[in-house]
């Protein structure tokens, strides 16, 4: 197939980029680069099989003529780190809400498949546990995180809409959290926060009293899970997460073990609307797409850790103190 991907320069579309590639599909992939960084793309540069196309998905990208029309589009851009839901808050509002509709658009015009990468977020702090995909979420429309929560709800909305008024093959997965290669060291997300710490031998910094629980999904079973269900005849929504819930406290001392580092736990203040738990069903991936998660903790972290010690080893990490 011949397959747009929004957002490829970013973790996740990087490696869902990669998993095209392997399945012998051939990818365009679209980024302005906002929180995405072309190195994640660097060994893909002159595939014969992968263009990248430097746009802004929260405006009209058209369709170059010459380029083959894509037979799926699947769309991931949107920053997503809480980091950026401060100073990007309105491009991540556009990314989901313009991004989505004008993504819509195009496949329409193509006559192509849709999939949208939400998010867990959807459902807010959770009062339903572990969360279904019916589930209709518990969350604020004012407080910080709405720029991101609310706008992928109404990119769901918006996808539904366009299955209930054109029929349109588009479907949705909810993704829990990811963690892995190519994730920023500086993108605010628990687990490169915890990794560059250790590495600078710098106290890990837990929010709140580090008893909130989340669950982590290593980034091959994530792609897994997307890539069955952008080939099956699924729509979604469909969660896709590792069920396997931590405390933050305990990851803090997991990432301190598998580091080596000599760092301690610093206790910080909880951010406004932080979930105090969060953990996926995935009964229905598992039903109707044979998925479940297979990287355990230990070995995803792993390697995470190797690839942030080259990552911070070559560039960031302050000489003298790794
Ligand atoms: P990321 O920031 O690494 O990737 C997002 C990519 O989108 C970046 O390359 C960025 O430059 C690009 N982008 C943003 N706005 C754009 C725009 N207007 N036009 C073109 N490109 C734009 O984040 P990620 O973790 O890879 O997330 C990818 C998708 O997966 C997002 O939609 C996110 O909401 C979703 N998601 C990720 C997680 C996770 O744990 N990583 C969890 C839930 C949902």
């Amino acid at each position: 197939m011949n397959i747009l991907v929004t957002g490829a320069a970013g973790f996740v579309g990087s490696n869902f980029c990669d998993r095209l590639i392997d399945e012998g599909h051939t990818v365009v992939g679209v980024d302005n680069f906002v929180t995405g960084r072309a190195r994640n793309l660097d060994h893909l540069a002159g595939h014969a099989r992968f263009t990248l196309r430097n746009a802004d998905v929260s405006e009209p990208i058209g369709w170059p003529d010459g380029l083959p029309k894509p037979a799926a589009i699947v769309h991931m851009a949107s920053p997503a780190s809480p980091v950026d839901f401060g100073p990007l808050a309105i491009r991540i509002m556009r990314a989901n809400a313009e991004g989505t509709y004008h993504m819509l658009e195009l496949a329409r015009a193509m006559g192509a498949r849709f999939l949208l990468a939400s998010t867990s977020e959807v459902y807010g702090d959770p009062e339903v546990h572990p969360q279904t995909e019916e589930y209709v979420g518990h969350v604020s429309t004012v407080g910080p995180r709405a720029v991101y929560d609310e706008s992928k709800r109404y990119a769901e909305a918006m996808v539904c809409a366009y299955r209930r008024q054109y029929q349109a093959d588009a479907r949705i997965v909810r993704i829990f959290n990811t963690y892995g290669p190519r994730m920023r060291p500086d993108d605010g997300r628990v687990l490169p926060a915890f990794i560059s710490a250790a590495f600078r031998e710098e106290p890990l910094p837990v929010q709140g009293d580090g008893s909130q629980t989340r669950s982590f999904c290593y980034i091959t079973d994530l792609v897994e899970g997307i890539y069955r269900l952008l080939m099956s005849d699924q729509l979604g929504p469909i969660n896709i997460g590792n069920p396997d819930e931590v405390t933050i406290k305990q990851v803090a001392e997991e990432v301190i073990a598998a580091t080596g580092s000599k760092s301690t736990i610093r206790y910080q203040p909880a951010p406004p609307d932080d979930p105090r738990r969060r953990c996926p069903d995935i009964t229905k991936a598992a039903r109707l797409l044979g998925w479940a998660p297979k990287v355990a903790r230990k070995e995803g972290l792993a390697r995470t850790i190797a690839y942030f010690r080259t990552l911070l080893g070559k560039t960031e990490a302050p000489a003298g103190k790794r």
